[in-house]
Order: C-alpha cells, then structure tokens, then sequence
C-alpha cells in the first residue's frame, strides 16, 4: 500500500476519525525535505472534552465488561494488525519526524511487541486471599485505574504509543493519547487498526495538539484518573503540578544524559563503535541517547580518535533510503538549539573534532558531532542536547567514573564498556540510573523495565511493573460471622 501522504487526518474519538470542533487544521512538512507532508488537525478543549466523555463511556460499557481473554485476543489481533501494515507505518513515520527506514522499521515492529507482551501479561492480573484470622474472609480486587491520559514527545510516536497503550488496554483501562502536534500520524493509523480489529469505540483516542492548551486540558480534566507522560524533565514537573490537586495517579518517563564508561580493558572498537551507535541512532533525538562518553586517561586519545572516526563513518542522508543510517532532526528550530549548545561547548573550551555545523542544503540534516576536551562541570556535559552530539570526558579511575557518572540531574541509562565483568557489575550498584548495561549499548525490551532515577522520572514502561500502574487494589473483607461486627454493643 502506498503511504497516504495527501492525506488529511482528524482526530479519533470513540471508535472514528472527527473532525475538530474547536481545534485547528495545520500543514505538515516533511523535516528532511521541508515539502508539504499532509494537513493533520489538533484538538481544541471540547474535543479533548468529548474524547474524555468516550473513553470513561468505553470502560463503563462495552471494554468494562470484555473478559480478560478475549482483551488478550484483541491486543494480538492489533499486533498482527501492525506487522501487516509496518510497510505503511514505517514509512509514514520516517516522512514524519525524518528519521531513517533503518530506525523506523524496527521502530513498528516494536510497538507491535508491546501489545503482544502485555498481552501476555494479562494472566497475571489477580488478586488473593489474605489470612487474618478464621473469622473474617478477606481478599484482593485488581481494578482498571480507568480513564488514562496518555501523553508522548515527536522522537519516537508510534513505538511510545505502543509502550503506552499497550499496559493501559492491557490492565482494561481505557485511553486518551495525545501526541506531539508535530508528529501524530502514525499514532492517529493505530487507532484506526484498532477499530478495525475490534477493539470498542472509546478504548482509543487520539487527540493530537499542542501541551500548554491541548495536553494540559486533558491532564487538568477531572475526567481523567490517571496521566502517564514522557518527554522533556520540565513539562514532567509541570504535569506532576497539574495532578496534585486532584491527586491524579501519574507516572513520568523523562530525559536523559546518559554516560557510555569505557576503561582501559575494554574491547575499544566494539566500545566505542557501539557508542557512536548508541548517540547517533535517531540523531541523538532518544532520551536514552549515549551522550556522554566517559573514557579512562589512558586511553583517552585513543577514543577521542576512535570517536571521531566512527562519527565520519555514518550515513547520513535522505531518511528513505534503506542504506541510510541517519536522517535528519525533527525541525530547522531543533537543529538550531542543538547547534547553539555545540557553540556553547566551543566557548567553554571543547575541541570539535568531528562535524560541529549544520549541513548546507534542504531539511534539517546535522553531522554525527564530537567534542573532545569536555569536562563534567560544563554545560554540554550537563545539559540534554537531544542531536547527534556526544562530548568525550576523561575519567581517572573507577570512583572517578562513578562521580562523573552521577555528576547530573538525571538517571536514566548508562552503559560500563569493560573486559572485566565484575567491575560490570560492581558499578551497577553504584550508579544511579534506571537501567545499566554491561558490553551492550541499549538494553530497552518489552518485559524488561525501563525508566528513571532523579529527575529522568520516575514509573517504568514495557514490563510487569508498568502493567501494576494501571492497576488499582482493592481490599474485600466480609465477616464470617465468629467476631462481633459491632465491638461496643452500639
Ligand atoms: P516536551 O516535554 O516538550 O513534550 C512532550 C509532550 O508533552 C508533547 O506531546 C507536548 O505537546 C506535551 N506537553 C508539553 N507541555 C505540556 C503541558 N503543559 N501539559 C501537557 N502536555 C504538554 O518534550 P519533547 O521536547 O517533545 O520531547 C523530548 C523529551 O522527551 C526529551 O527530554 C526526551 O529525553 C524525553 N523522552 C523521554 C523518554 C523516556 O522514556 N524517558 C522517551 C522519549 C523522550
């Protein structure tokens, strides 16, 4: 099927595609070409409104009442779905946000997995007996949380709204996903494939539009029981302070600077080579992005040559060719504020030794960059460029690594490049991320969690701990008779 790039999208609410009431009608462009993609509407508040009223009707109806099998069933058949449409979906996507075919394919594939690992999570949703006592039978409820507000950045849209909707329709709980205004296309076919796989009107929808109008309304609404939010560490403040009042349940997947560590021992090829991977896949736009290559002194030359080297190597280029490696950034405004944190390292006193300037020419494109010199204290070893730029520093042993390691708000990945596993794992203990990887430079897998320590968030998506989050408990007590159920004799 060709990619139905002349298309308009509207919004979906409960079960099929709307126009919007009170949102507006914009014109994407392809960020690698900058030529006319497709007209994509956003919701305005009565939409959002009307999106809220659909899902809480959906789990008060037809999806509260589906059996856990037959939910099973559904989230399969939408899997299926998605692998029989990924031609579509990953060229949608790479038109979309102007990253490469080599990353989007996959990209689908794994937002398809999500639904079939939660739904094989859905056996595991159970309660239990609690022995207090012969006289009082207690037990335990799961319960949907119920309507979730569900709400994603443009770097990754449509394997995030698998992450996302996958546990939510897993747990029976109902959603509102809204996606970047920039970005909504693939997530707005994914609601589509789930009607037409039969999942009821009003489980999905999807309200793209922009966050301080669109996505706070959906946050603020009190129809809205619980919000699950990634994307940048401030709007994620913002969002936990639109949900205190209320008392929303809500769970935040935030940003990153995470540390590659590679010691003297290490095989430096495969060490650095997987790094360069691990910055410049998605043109550094992952928040799980290897940003920091932290390298012993010994061998520091060493990998700063290696770096630099292996960021020449790239292919970068039109997003579409199957051979390219890297597209281009998400918009000419993103690339400007990368470039302007590349000056910022220039002025205090790193070393460019490989790109550092925006490529000539149409679209958003900007060179696998390296700076060398970096220390942990300045600003582009502190702060989340999200581009294709990794600052190489120099570590003087293990504590040192683990203090440079840690020397940032953030925690979400980190990666110990050694030929000693021990080590491995000695600073798996020591430093603070959600997730840490030993000889490999990714570690995401749906069944394995994945989120953060400090200010990267807190909550995990993709495992069994995700599913708890939609989840409420209930505790169930009847009196069996033998104690007294009015102890004063009232
Ligand atoms: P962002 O915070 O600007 O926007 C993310 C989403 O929030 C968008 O849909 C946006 O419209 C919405 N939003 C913005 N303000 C809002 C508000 N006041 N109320 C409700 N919604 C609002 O982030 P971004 O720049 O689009 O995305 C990049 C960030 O996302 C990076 O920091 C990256 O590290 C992070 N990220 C984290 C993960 C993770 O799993 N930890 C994954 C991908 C991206």
């Amino acid at each position: 099927m060709a990619v139905a790039t002349e298309r308009e999208y509207g919004l979906f609410i409960d079960g099929e595609t709307a126009e919007p009431a009170d949102g507006e009608v914009r014109e994407l462009a392809e960020p690698a070409t900058g030529k006319p993609l497709a007209k994509a509407a956003t919701a305005g508040p009565a939409d959002v409104d009307r999106a809220v009223v659909a899902a809480r009707t959906a789990i008060e109806g037809a999806w509260g009442k589906t059996p856990p099998n037959e939910r099973s069933r559904l989230l399969h058949a939408l899997a299926d779905a998605i692998v029989a449409n990924r031609k579509e979906l990953a060229e949608l996507e790479t038109r979309n946000v102007g990253k490469a075919l080599l990353s989007t394919k996959p990209e689908v594939l794994v937002a398809a997995e999500s639904f079939r690992y939660m739904a094989s999570t859905i056996g595991s949703i159970e309660g239990g007996t609690r022995p207090i006592g012969g006289s009082i039978l207690s037990y335990t409820l799961k319960e949907p949380v119920g309507v979730c507000a569900q709400i994603v950045p443009w770097n990754y849209p449509i394997m995030l709204a698998g992450w996302k909707l996958a546990p939510a329709l897993a747990a029976g709980c109902t959603v509102v996903l809204k996606p970047d205004a920039a970005t909504p296309l693939t997530a707005l076919r994914l609601a589509e494939l789930a009607a037409e796989v039969g999942i009821p009107a009003g489980v999905v929808n999807v309200v793209p539009g922009d966050g301080p109008t669109t996505g706070a309304h959906l946050v603020s609404h009190p129809g809205v029981d619980k919000v699950s939010f990634t994307g940048s560490t401030a709007t994620g403040s913002e969002i936990m302070r639109l949900c205190a009042d209320p008392v929303k349940r809500v769970s935040l997947e935030l940003g990153g600077k995470s540390p590659a560590i590679v010691f003297a021992d290490a095989d430096l090829e495969d060490a650095v080579g997987s790094t360069a991977y691990g910055i410049y896949y998605a043109a550094g736009q992952s928040c799980d992005a290897r940003s920091r290559l932290l390298a012993e002194r010994s061998i520091y030359d060493d990998v700063v040559r290696l770096a630099a080297e292996k960021a020449g190597a790239v292919r970068v280029g039109d997003p579409l060719d199957p051979e390219t490696q890297m597209g281009s950034l998400i918009s000419e405004a993103h690339r400007a504020k990368v470039h302007g944190y590349v000056e910022a390292g220039r002025g205090e006193g790193a070393e460019v030794v490989a790109g550092g300037e925006p490529a000539a020419g149409d679209g958003a494109f900007y060179p696998p960059t390296v700076l060398a010199e970096v220390e942990s204290g300045q600003t582009v070893a502190r702060e989340e460029i999200f581009g294709p730029v990794v600052a190489v520093i120099p570590f003087e042993d293990e504590d040192d690594a683990v203090r440079i390691a840690n020397d940032v708000r953030y925690g979400l990945v980190a990666t110990v490049w050694t030929g000693d596993p021990a080590r491995g794992h000695r600073l798996a203990r020591r430093i603070k991320s959600g997730t840490l990887t030993i000889n490999l430079p990714y570690g995401a897998f749906p069944g394995v969690p994945f989120g953060g320590y400090k200010q990267s968030g807190f909550g995990r998506e993709q495992a069994l701990e995700t599913l708890q989050t939609y989840l409420e408990t209930k505790a169930v007590l009847l009196s069996t008779g033998a104690r007294p159920s009015n102890p004063w004799g009232l």
